[in-house]
């Protein structure tokens, strides 16, 4: 690669510094559009980590000492940047991973809405008071920060995510090192940078270009007090047995399978549009992303007819072409995984309806691109009905009752997200109370969360943390309690009672 192929750079940001690897190395990164070059990131490795986890250290004491409505007055500024340069940084997004532009407005608009809430807690913080069970004396507990806090994030919400971690983890006093995925090291340096120039003290945020290498460096840094992961199960799993072994907390978002549930009495008119965003925005790579249908006898046929009407007209192309409905795969090694799956599906006799192949739109021939499909005949046993596949590949499965529908939903690994379609009041309600997913939509489908609530799975998809909503402040603090004893005498709890 020449010096001018290369369009953009991201670099580390160690100590207040943008700084490249200790050794000199970098990945190339290509746009998924086309597949040409589009610039490089650092191919970081234990040492760099090591510097980004020291100087975060070295930052802990004064940014903790640092009155928190103080630290959140940096993120309103952030989000006020954020908004300012939406457009820009949507763009920047969509070369990189490819999803199309609406898609990451969406993304930017989640790191402002996040931004905001977040630093709104600033001011808040809430602990308790309670009364002794001692006369004089006084009892109230305080969050209070981890310390150095190592941030694993995957490339399909390049900014979204971050926000999601990095802004709460800093409101609560914590420093952090933040590792992005390798696919997205361009956005993740964005969103450092707008931090920076909003006027984070140097050492407080560190970024960590690269992949698994640095990941697990920083997994197993002794002076890192907690990791906030969010990736594949596998990946997710080998992470938390790590944190474990050396006693630390591990925050865990992982892998999804989520079905969506269709029965009789639907508007096909609203669970088609409904089922085609959630299973083709961002070309199936969410990790709530609607990957199976669960239709009764009744509409199944004439549900399948309509997915694939749609899923057939949809415009796949550069994300950055207004006309564009849905983008390319991110790599193409996530467009081999999809023709896999697809391959493992028809070995498994189901039956593909539309799509199953790649497509070469006309001048982007060398970008990851994969036609919407629709598999018909699914069963629960079917690796293509139980494992994530995470591209645009969605499976109808039938089940004649409301329980039946449940216990196909079950049947996986994974509790992320799952909805139901219908008008029958009972059903829903019945839904909302024994879908045992972290998220349940009513005539909606498995995508689209909202900041202010509690985002998280069940199983495997999680280990019972929760980002997003006034959860996330659990995730990166824990508890003091403070015991005030003014009465001038020794009181002994349990045992003077008079
Ligand atoms: P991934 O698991 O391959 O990688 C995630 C991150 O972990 C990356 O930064 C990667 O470099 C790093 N990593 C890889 N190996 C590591 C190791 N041994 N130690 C430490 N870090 C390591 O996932 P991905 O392909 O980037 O993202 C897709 C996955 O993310 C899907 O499974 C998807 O469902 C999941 N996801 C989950 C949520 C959620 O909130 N539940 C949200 C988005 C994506």
């Amino acid at each position: 690669m020449s010096a001018s192929e290369v369009t953009t750079t991201a670099r580390n940001y160690i100590a207040g510094r943008w700084t490249g690897t200790a050794d000199g190395a970098v990945a190339v990164l290509r746009t998924p559009a086309t597949g040409a070059v589009l610039g490089e990131a650092p191919a970081s490795g234990a040492a760099d980590v090591d510097a980004a986890v020291r100087a975060a250290r070295d930052a802990w004491p004064r940014w903790r000492a640092t009155p928190a409505p103080r630290r959140a007055e940096i993120f309103y500024r952030a989000a006020e940047l954020l908004v300012r340069r939406k457009e820009e940084l949507a763009r920047l997004m969509t070369r990189e991973m490819g999803k199309v532009l609406a898609e990451t407005r969406g993304d930017v608009q989640e790191a402002i809405d996040m931004t905001y809430f977040v630093a709104g807690e600033g001011r808040r913080l809430h602990g308790y008071t309670t009364p002794s069970e001692m006369p004089r004396k006084t009892a109230y507990c305080v969050r209070q920060p981890l310390g150095v806090v190592g941030i694993i994030t995957p490339w399909n919400f390049p900014m979204a995510i971050p926000s999601w971690k990095i802004v709460p983890a800093l409101v609560c006093g914590n420093t952090v090192v933040f590792k992005p995925a390798p696919e997205s090291p361009l956005s993740a340096a964005a969103f450092v940078s707008l931090l920076e120039e909003a006027g984070l003290p140097a050492g407080v945020l560190n970024l960590v270009c690269g992949g698994d290498e640095p990941g697990r460096a920083l997994v197993e840094h002794p002076e890192v007090a907690m990791i906030s992961f969010t990736g594949s199960t596998e990946v997710g799993l080998q992470v938390a047995a790590r944190c474990a072994a050396r006693g630390v907390r591990v925050s865990l978002e992982m892998g999804g399978k989520n079905a969506a549930i269709v029965l009789d009495d639907a508007d096909l008119a609203l669970v088609t549009d409904a089922l085609t965003w959630s299973a083709f925005g961002t070309t199936g790579q969410r990790c709530t992303a609607c990957s199976r249908i669960v239709a009764t006898p009744a509409v199944r046929s004439e549900l399948v007819e309509r997915l694939a009407d749609r899923a057939r007209r949809l415009r796949v192309g550069d994300g950055l072409d207004a006309a564009t409905e849905m983008g390319p795969l991110v790599s193409e090694a996530q467009r081999a995984r999809v023709e896999h799956y697809v391959r493992v599906g028809r070995d498994e006799g189901a039956r593909v309806v539309v799509g199953g192949g790649r497509l070469a739109p006309p001048g982007l021939e060398g970008g990851f691109y994969y036609a919407p499909t629709v598999l018909d005949d699914v069963r629960p046993g079917m690796r293509v009905a139980r494992e994530e596949i995470f591209g645009p590949v969605v499976g109808v499965l039938e089940a004649r009752t409301l329980d039946e529908a449940f216990e196909v939903v079950h049947g996986v690994r994974y509790g992320l997200s799952a909805s139901i379609f219908t008008r029958d009041v009972n059903a829903a309600h019945r839904a909302a109370e024994e879908l045992r997913t972290g998220i349940v939509y009513v005539n909606h489908g498995t995508t689209g969360a909202e900041v202010h609530l509690p985002f998280g799975g069940t199983r495997d998809t999680g280990n019972g943390h929760r980002e997003g909503g006034l959860q996330v402040l659990d995730a990166f603090t824990e508890w003091k309690s403070v015991y005030i004893d003014y009465s001038g005498r020794l009181q002994r709890a349990q045992i003077d009672r008079d």
